[in-house]
């Protein structure tokens, strides 16, 4: 494991506060760093480096003075050395004998004394060709030239004292070194103050987010600055649980309708059979009568059982469309042939019936147009007409299933694809009977299909269904 990957996994047990603390700290460090070493270099080419060149400065003024006097031997005196020195920096010419015959400055200490006290290691930052001497508590910069007059070789020595410049300088450092632990320190402070702060607010959310619960769904996260992102997250969450609740609710008002849906058939089959009980078996006729009952009951529960089985395998995803390639028109040429045998009670009519290609499920197709003409039987009263007619129109085809039946009221149209909704009953035909859930499951195949219903109706009149169902284009 590489050590970047070490520090992640130690990282990513510490607590969020705790990474933002460290990466604020570790940010501050690396500024404070920059602006010590800004600092750092402009105090050292302010002050320090100006007093070195004091020195640089004197040499080359001294070697203008000697040129001048080339010829002049007797003028070699301190004094005429001195103006040319810079305020500070003190001549010491010595010659082959090492004898100093020109001193500038009698009291500064001896070259004897110097060489005596010359620092093995000289600040770094120091010039290399200067010999540097602590004395007592002076550091003196030493810089030497060779000079030759007339055969004979003089070494001039220049010397300064720059302890000032270079306290200050320390001086500088140890500041900013202080500067720098409590700059680090406080920003530790406030980088921890303020991750607290920020993530306040995920605490709350955290806090509530525990409590919510299947049976307690009421709960909402407050919103306490709508326009920051924790703000914005709270409201995503909150949407979220609306989302959910508004699914659970569903899903219960799903069972409690389903129960009772169920309840109705098998209080129905359970009073035939109590009926049964009650008077014998002996008059074979009302006997037949209601066990005829009790099997139209059982077949309607069984109808409403495979719808439910239907809505709650579409709810979970699980229905199974297996689409390919289908002739529309032989599906619906076959659909109404059976619904001509099966129904003598009203006029059933295939009023066109194009050839036409689409891609589907054949099963779910069928049970979608059953769906529809089901319903065209169930709420036209008998003596009316069903008509059915499928016409191509571009690359689509319109199947439109008309009835003259009762109609529906324009209120009602949107919610007729609604599970369970079911138009009061004393408008309806006395032998319709459902549950409210085929046109939601017909609408679920259209979906699957991308097919598009519209629906028009006139109360008392009758109603027209049309699906626009694309056609097979591979
Ligand atoms: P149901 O099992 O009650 O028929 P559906 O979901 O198939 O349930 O239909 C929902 C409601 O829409 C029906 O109860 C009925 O009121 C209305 N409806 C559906 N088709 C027609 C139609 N062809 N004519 C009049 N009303 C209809």
């Amino acid at each position: 494991m590489s050590i970047t990957e070490k520090i992640k996994r130690k990282l990513s047990r510490f607590e969020i506060s705790t990474k933002i603390t460290f990466g604020y700290a570790a940010c501050f460090i690396a500024l404070l760093i920059l602006i010590n070493a800004a600092m750092w270099f402009g105090v050292m080419n302010a002050l320090y480096r100006p007093a070195e060149n004091t020195i640089i400065y004197s040499i080359s003024q001294i070697e203008n003075v000697l040129e001048e006097l080339e010829e002049n031997y007797e003028d070699f005196k301190p004094g005429t050395f001195r103006g040319a020195l810079v305020t500070g920096v003190v001549l010491r010419v010595v010659d082959k004998d090492g004898v100093v015959f020109i001193d500038t400055d009698k009291k500064y200490p001896s070259l004897e004394r110097f060489e005596e006290n010359i620092l093995d290691a000289p600040p770094i930052f120091s010039r290399d060709d200067f010999k540097i001497a602590q004395i007592r508590n002076a550091l003196i910069y030493r810089a030497e030239v060779e000079y030759v007059h007339e055969g004979e070789v003089f070494k001039l020595y220049f010397f300064r004292t720059i302890t000032s410049e270079l306290k200050l300088f320390e001086e500088l450092e140890r500041i900013l070194v202080a500067l720098d632990i409590l700059g680090v320190i406080i920003a530790m402070f406030v980088g921890r103050y303020l991750s607290k702060r920020i993530l306040n607010p995920i605490q709350t959310m955290n806090e509530l987010a525990r409590e919510i619960a299947f049976e307690k769904m009421g709960g909402r996260i407050p919103v306490e600055n709508a326009n920051d992102e924790l703000g914005e997250l709270a409201k995503t969450l909150n949407k979220m649980l609306d989302r959910l609740q508004g699914g659970i609710n569903k899903q219960q008002k799903f069972v409690s309708d389903a129960s009772h849906e169920l309840r109705t058939p098998a209080a129905v089959i359970k009073g035939y059979i109590e009926f049964i009980e009650h008077y014998g078996t002996e008059d074979k006729e009302l006997l037949e009568e209601n066990l005829k009952m009790i099997g139209s009951e059982a077949q309607n529960m069984q109808a409403l059982l495979e719808n439910l089985l239907f809505i709650s395998r579409t709810d979970q995803n699980r229905q199974k469309l297996n689409k390919k390639a289908l002739d529309l028109d032989d599906i619906i040429g076959d659909v109404m042939q059976k619904m001509k045998v099966a129904i003598k009670t009203h006029e059933v009519e295939l009023t066109s019936n194009e050839p036409a290609k689409i891609f589907g499920d054949e099963i779910t197709i069928r049970q979608m147009i059953r769906i529809f003409l089901d319903n065209a039987v169930k709420y036209t009263p008998a003596g009316g007409s069903i008509k059915v007619g499928s016409k191509v129109d571009g690359n689509k085809i319109l199947v439109s299933i008309s009835d003259s039946g009762i109609g529906i009221a324009p209120e009602n149209l949107d919610k007729i694809f609604d599970r369970f909704f079911r138009v009061g009953s004393e408008q309806l035909v006395s032998e319709a009977n459902g549950s409210g859930l085929g046109l939601s499951i017909a609408k679920w195949i259209a979906d699957a299909h991308k097919i598009k219903i519209s629906v028009a109706s006139e109360l008392g009149k009758g109603t027209t269904f049309t699906l626009t169902i694309p056609i097979n284009s591979q």
